[in-house]
């Protein structure tokens, strides 16, 4: 990824650029700051720019065979290390789901760790870096560097670490072995172990430019330049944020409607209409059909809080919470936990390319037998 990729950021590019060209690039940064403001990106770009060996003032070639390598994240001296999870078919390592990383990382840089579990994870698992990891990060460490001069290791969401493979690494992160340039990049600083973090050189990222934000949403989204320049007034330097406000503008109404006809349909037994809605839904491109299980699973949780008075309820808009009037009282501590866990299995297989149709209607049929209990 070339630094031309990264949106905005200018004064930070510069000044890790300067850091190379001064010849004092520290072995041990610590990237904070915001969800979606580029951290990852910029990480990935910087160690390209380190590595390229045609590099400009301003940024790497992006054609030369090590720039080659890293836009295909398989260069051999890049190393990543991510929150993965738990499960007993194989090794709780980043390695076994490198693939997955790449296809992430190389479709869109910018995303959140939520979007990322969703991507491994059939259930409701919480990622981790776990205790094995700590062999694998030490073993490439201890690697020679093989085609560049440096060798790279970004690990992703370090407050994620656990306290046992924390430990086993705090001497290597101490002393990394030369040429080596750890790169951690966080969205909650204040969670990273304290023996971790006092071991890093710390560079807050601050948010996107907002000329520069409003440039990408244009282009990535086709919207106006005011309903832009609206959008990122209210959304903190970050592509998330925007995002966020986009789909909540466009998608939120149609979400709705067919949630509320899909928990009536469930509720009063309708088969029929159940098929005729699921292959309703299963007509509309993939990306809707996950934002329109991903919505349903918020609005389930938001309605639970609504119900239980656990929670404050400020995220819905006003329809949502006409809507959460009458429903929210079908959602009990009885069925919370099967109503989510069948929408999440479901954005699992439209995310694995799953028959949408087979998808949906298997998940009207679950949601019949849950939706009554109380
Ligand atoms: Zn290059």
């Amino acid at each position: 990824m070339k630094f031309k990729k990264v949106i905005g950021q200018y004064e930070i590019k510069e000044k890790l650029i300067q850091a190379y060209h001064d010849n004092r690039v520290s072995h041990s940064y610590l990237f904070y700051g915001s969800p979606g403001v580029g951290k990852l990106a910029l990480a990935i770009a910087f160690a390209q720019y380190m590595s390229c060996t045609n590099k400009t003032d301003t940024d790497s070639c992006g054609e030369c065979p090590s720039c080659k390598k890293f836009e295909k994240l398989i260069h051999p001296d890049l190393h990543f290390v991510f929150p993965v999870i738990s499960t007993p078919k194989k090794k709780s390592i980043s390695d076994n789901y490198i693939q997955e990383w790449r296809t992430q990382v190389l479709e869109d840089a910018y995303f959140s760790y939520n979007e990322w579990l969703f991507s491994i994870a059939s259930d409701n698992k919480q990622g981790s870096i776990f205790a094995d990891e700590a062999s694998e990060i030490a073993k490439k460490l201890n690697l020679k560097t093989f085609e560049s001069d440096y060798k790279f290791m970004i690990i992703w969401l370090p407050e994620r670490m656990n306290s046992s493979c924390a430990n086993k690494i705090l001497k290597i992160l101490e002393e990394p072995p030369q040429n080596t340039i750890i790169i951690s990049i966080s969205d909650n600083h204040h969670d990273i172990l304290p023996t971790i973090r006092s071991r890093t050189q710390p560079v807050k990222i601050l948010g996107i430019e907002d000329e520069q934000l409003k440039r990408a949403i244009i282009n990535q989204y086709n919207i106006n330049e005011s309903m832009a320049s609206d959008i990122v007034k209210i959304s903190n330097g970050s592509l998330f944020e925007a995002r966020n406000q986009i789909i909540t503008n466009d998608e939120t109404e149609y979400n709705l409607a067919k949630f509320t006809e899909l928990m009536r349909t469930c509720y009063s037994h309708k088969i029929h209409d159940a098929i005729n809605l699921s292959e309703e839904l299963a007509k509309n491109p993939r990306e809707k059909q996950k934002g329109f299980l991903y919505y349903c699973l918020v609005l389930l949780r938001e309605n639970f809080a609504y119900n239980t008075k656990l929670d404050s309820v400020i995220y819905m808009t006003n329809s949502e919470l006409e809507f959460s009037k009458k429903f929210a009282r079908f959602v009990n501590k009885e069925n919370v936990n099967e109503l989510v866990q069948i929408f999440e299995e479901a954005h699992y297989h439209i995310e694995r390319n799953v028959n949408a149709k087979l998808v949906f209607t298997d998940s009207a049929f679950k949601i019949m037998k849950v939706i009554r209990k109380n």
